[in-house]
């Protein structure tokens, strides 16, 4: 399941969805605020271009929204469980949500371009 070749390999190891073996994002670190969300302009091993087209990543958004309700959703589960109050629900989904951000808006980017660009073995070099 997270081996080279499958989907979630590409998507949880910030790796080109063509090779996986090229960095999706310049920084490593989702907490580096400057760059959380700057990407490599073409992949060092394949060559292939993420910024496919003009705002490529504004459908992104989409999938960050769907990541964000189902988070929400969990958490308020959890919070519901925990006997907070709807105003305490409400505070501990805003945290929660402000600090997993820049997870969230990462892990959209990584699962949109693998919605559209498939893994291809032969530009995958082994390691
Ligand atoms: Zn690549």
């Amino acid at each position: 399941m997270f081996q080279k070749g499958a989907k979630l390999y590409g998507i949880f190891k910030n790796k080109c969805p063509q090779c996986h073996n090229g960095d999706f994002f310049i920084e490593s670190n989702m907490f580096t605020f400057k760059n959380v969300l700057k990407i490599h302009e073409r992949c060092s091993n394949c060559h292939l271009k993420y910024m496919i087209e003009p705002s490529f990543f504004y459908g992104a958004m989409y999938i960050t929204y769907a990541l964000t309700i189902a988070v929400a959703f969990v958490i308020s589960l959890m919070g519901y469980l925990m006997g907070l109050s709807f105003i305490g629900v409400l505070i501990f989904i805003s945290i929660i949500l402000t600090i997993l951000s820049p997870l969230s808006l990462r892990l959209s980017r990584l699962i949109y371009i693998n919605i559209f660009v498939h893994f291809d073995k032969s530009k995958s070099v082994d390691n």
